[in-house]
């Protein structure tokens, strides 16, 4: 990533606010370790970190401990992606910088290393039903005969209807099966990031390679994010070429068919067409209850203490999305139990404790899309304008305005709007993000702007 001088302040100071909230209680600790700390550098994965004096530096050091932790935490939440960290002191950095090269060398990531198959998901808690029959079935073909009958196999659906547990459960059930055999599973975060990453270097691209080579099962979750990523799809479609090829397996899972893959070449398209492509739908009402029962039972709680109304009543007020469902028992949990250590929880209990949720649902229907389209139609400009390179000041301010927005009322990740907002790069999403945030400051111009494109989306 290339950011200037300013934007690496600009980062640092939003890493140094999220200690600060982590640190609540301990400002003391936040003054004598973390507020003397800068960015030096940030080299591929890597965040070069300066630290007040060697004393510090033993203090971020240890991974296991607070300091490193709460380090890594704050950079976490604040980058949406996981560096490394390296800290440095004043006198270091003045008198050695190939130091941290070397630094870097030693400290040098395998290969997706954040990549690992959940153990919680398997074949045994996911219920099955029309709506995900077909889909359970091929999984339990594939992982049995793997590379034989349908390579690949795209599994595809809305969110939150189980595509990422079903790719876990099938690479656990592999690696049950066949344990010397090796499985990689690689997540929506990790998949665009590191591959764009390794693209850049020719040398790395062939370890790359190399790599895919040793693997037996390869998983790769929501391949949508593929789309417009010309560069990461050529090397995709010769590692999946490697693996077709030589008879190993490939699953995919997808948001949408492979036809309505926009932006993914065509002869990628095809090879996934050339297997095995099943589509998953929203569970039915008896489906999300006994998915509902499964997730009560894997709480380690009874579901003789839920009243049976109340869970029909969350069934079908959360009747689109498994993940919101499961959202709203663990609502119910902790507001019932944890809060309120109530045992027996009938209907009233549980329609209040998700009140606010489904509150929430009501005006939740806003996408990143509206808040363009609004912003857009404000300023009187089309909504390409917004998205496009235009750097006239109106239109950039437009588009200021939008950035800020998504990330104020969706907390859309920065790298998801840089992507929204015709590929820019995570660091100017954060730059224009910050700018309004500065400007609202003082700016009533700006702050009357911003409520009216607010109120407007919230009719
Ligand atoms: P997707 O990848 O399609 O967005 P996930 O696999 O992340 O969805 O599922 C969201 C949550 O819903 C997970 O916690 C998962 O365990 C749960 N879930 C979805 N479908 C089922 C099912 N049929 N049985 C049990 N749990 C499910
Ligand atoms: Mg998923």
């Amino acid at each position: 990533m290339v950011t200037s001088l300013v934007q690496q302040k600009q980062i640092w100071n939003l890493v140094l606010d999220k200690i600060k909230n982590l640190l609540q209680q301990d400002i003391h600790l936040y003054q004598t370790f973390f507020e003397d700390t800068s960015l030096y550098s940030i080299e591929g994965n890597m965040l070069n970190i300066v630290v007040g004096s060697s004393f510090c530096k033993q203090f971020f050091q240890q991974e296991d401990q607070s300091g490193y932790q709460t380090m890594y935490r704050a950079v976490l939440e604040v980058m949406e992606s996981d560096y490394q960290l390296n800290f440095l002191t004043k006198e270091e950095i003045n008198s050695n910088t190939t130091d941290i090269k070397n630094k870097k060398e030693e400290k040098k990531v395998p290969f997706f290393a954040n990549c690992i198959l959940n153990p919680k998901y398997t074949f045994d808690n996911f219920v099955s039903g029309d709506c995900n029959k077909e889909a359970i079935q091929a999984s339990l073909l594939i992982a049995t005969n793997p590379g034989i009958s349908y390579n690949p196999l795209f599994i595809y659906s809305k969110p939150g209807l189980g595509k990422t547990h079903l790719l876990h459960a099938l690479g656990n059930y592999y690696k049950e099966k066949y344990p010397g055999k090796r499985v990689q599973y690689i997540s929506t975060d990790n998949f665009v990031t590191e591959f764009v990453k390794y693209v850049r270097g020719n040398q790395e691209t062939e370890n790359l390679k190399d790599y895919f080579e040793t693997i037996d099962l390869l998983l790769i979750d929501d391949i949508q994010t593929l789309q417009n990523k010309k560069a990461t799809c050529d090397l995709f479609f010769t590692i999946f070429n490697q693996f077709v090829n030589s008879g190993r397996q490939i699953v995919l899972t997808s948001d949408r068919a492979p036809n309505d893959l926009q932006g993914v070449e065509e002869r990628l398209v095809s090879r996934f067409n050339m297997g095995l492509s099943i589509s998953m739908r929203t569970p039915d009402f008896d489906t999300m209850l006994k998915i509902l029962e499964k997730k009560i039972i894997s709480n380690q709680l009874s579901v003789r203490n839920f009243d049976p109304d109340g869970l029909a009543f969350l069934a079908q007020n959360f009747s689109k999305n498994v993940r919101d469902l499961e959202g709203a028992l663990n609502r119910v949990i902790f507001y019932t139990i944890t809060f309120k250590h109530l045992t027996r929880i009938d209907l009233e209990t549980i329609k209040e404790s998700v009140s606010p949720m489904l509150k929430q649902k009501k005006g939740a229907n806003i996408t990143e899309e509206d808040i363009i389209e609004e912003v857009a139609s404000y300023y009187n400009m089309t909504d390409s304008q917004i998205t496009s390179k235009v750097r006239t000041s109106q239109i950039a301010l437009a588009r200021r305005i939008a950035m800020y927005l998504c990330r104020e009322m969706l907390n859309t990740p920065y790298l998801k709007i840089g992507k929204i907002f015709g590929g820019r790069d995570h660091s100017t999403v954060i730059t224009a993000v910050v700018k309004v945030e500065t400007e609202l400051k003082t700016d009533t111009q700006l702050q009357n702007a911003i409520s009216a494109i607010k109120k407007r989306l919230k009719k």
